[in-house]
């Protein structure tokens, strides 16, 4: 869901989201939905991201919205910093961080994310065994909060849930 939000946030119809691939395949999804065009550019034979190519890419088509998950699904390797950093510099509009597996990595932006304007970082608990749950949260500057909050759904995580977890 929160895909769907950021994506409506920053997303214009014809507007362009771009991602590495393979990565989430929900990427692709909420862009075509929300009338946005995506932009695939395939990841090195290592599976490591194209820096290269993602910075040419980023050139070409002035992407509102770039995902880079960390670590990647479905290749399960960690992308270099390095390179995330120099796609954040060059990124016009929003970067995601999707750190949907940090609990299987030693890295992480999120005490990261107000070092950059252009950043936030989503991250879920579906992939520490709490699927069923329906909960995830971003970590971002509270001007991009209150952007995304103007298309969240009301009441969207359920008293349920607010019980079982209420320190998030
Ligand atoms: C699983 C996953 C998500 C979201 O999972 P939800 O169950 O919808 O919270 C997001 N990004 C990546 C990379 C994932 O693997």
């Amino acid at each position: 869901e929160l895909i769907q939000i950021l994506t409506a946030a920053v997303a214009a119809p014809a507007s362009v989201v771009l991602a590495p691939e393979p990565s989430f395949v929900m990427y692709r999804r909420n862009a075509v939905v929300a009338h946005a065009r995506y932009v695939g550019v395939p990841l090195a034979v290592d599976f490591g991201l194209d820096v290269d190519a993602m910075l040419a890419a980023i050139e070409r088509e002035r992407p509102a919205l770039v995902w880079v998950a960390f670590p990647n699904n479905p290749t399960g390797n960690l992308f270099d910093v390095a390179g995330i950093e120099r796609i954040i510099r060059a990124a016009p509009g929003l970067v995601a961080i999707d750190e949907a597996y940090y609990a299987f990595a030693d890295a992480s932006f999120l005490s990261r994310v107000l070092d950059f304007q252009n950043v936030v970082v989503v991250r879920t608990v579906s992939k520490i065994g709490m699927a069923g749950l329906r909960l995830g949260y971003v970590a971002a500057h509270p001007d991009w909060i209150a952007e995304f909050d103007k298309v969240r759904p009301p009441y969207n995580v359920n008293a349920l849930t607010q019980a079982v977890l209420p320190g998030m």
